[in-house]
């Protein structure tokens, strides 16, 4: 089947140390079960370098963009490196950028980090996402997404950027009536390996209840491993439990999920 080896997990940080005493013999192993890649996020100016390497190497699709985590002191130098990487990044054939992020916001972060004095936080979040929904909206690049307890606030500023693309968001927890709110504006939503955890209830229920067509798998890799896993570390890998599960809660066969779930991705990120 063609399609199996496009199945892509839609959201891993490859590039990330974590992985660079064995990536090669990770994606090796990838390729043997069907696996055919993973998309690598950017978070910030400095992780970008390495990550398109990463992606040119291994021909692996990439996405620019910063992460709130990543905010950067001064906001117009982020902004505009970011541009420059852009350009030069849809005139260049040696890897393919398919998306913009992964950007967002975090209200957990902004009150952690107002806790620790850095007051505007919340503001300097916004001010960044922003300005990356310009760019996408520019670029016409599909999104990908974070948000961490913000999803009122993200639904509002979603619908006043032109994105016919639209995006992910990624990493969903939240409610089926908030994942509904996204699917009928034309977001996907990132399954992970939290599907595997029996307490993941909610993330149970969207499952069950969205159509396949809103969902799109994914592992964070190497951060949320699932509670089922016996290593510290999450690997693209965990897209097959994550898929298996899906399957059981549709009662649908592995086949069936992973082909749809494979166009799913291929046709948000036209890769
Ligand atoms: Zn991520």
């Amino acid at each position: 089947m063609s399609t199996t080896h496009r199945l892509l997990d839609s959201h891993a940080h490859l590039d990330f140390a974590d992985f660079d005493h064995d990536r090669d013999a990770l994606l090796t192993q990838m390729q043997q079960h069907c696996i055919g890649g993973c998309v690598l996020p950017g978070v910030s100016p400095e992780q970008w370098p390495k990550m398109r390497a990463i992606a040119e190497q291994y021909q692996l699709p990439y996405a620019l963009g910063i992460h709130p985590w990543y905010l950067p002191n001064e906001l117009e130098p982020a902004i505009s490196a970011l541009t420059q990487a852009l350009d030069d990044a849809v005139s260049s054939s040696a890897a393919k950028l398919v998306a913009l992020g992964e950007c967002g916001l975090d209200k957990l972060r902004a009150k952690r980090m107002a806790e620790q004095g850095d007051a505007d936080n919340w503001m300097r979040q916004l001010a960044l996402f922003e300005r990356q929904l310009q760019l996408a909206e520019h670029y016409q690049l599909p999104l990908i997404i974070h948000a961490v307890q913000c999803h009122g606030a993200m639904l509002e500023l979603l619908a006043k950027y032109r994105l016919p693309r639209a995006g992910v968001i990624h990493g969903f927890s939240g409610s089926v009536e908030i994942a509904q709110q996204y699917w009928h504006s034309g977001w996907r939503l990132g399954i992970g390996g939290l599907l595997l955890n029996p307490q993941a209830k909610k993330l149970r229920a969207v499952v069950e209840q969205l159509p396949l067509a809103a969902l799109l798998v994914e592992t964070d890799a190497p951060d949320m491993t699932p509670v089922t896993s016996d290593s510290p570390r999450n690997t693209p890998l965990t897209i097959l439990a994550v898929i298996a599960e899906i399957a059981r809660l549709r009662k649908l066969s592995v086949v069936q999920v992973t082909e749809q779930l494979s166009n799913n991705a291929i046709q948000l990120f036209d890769y």
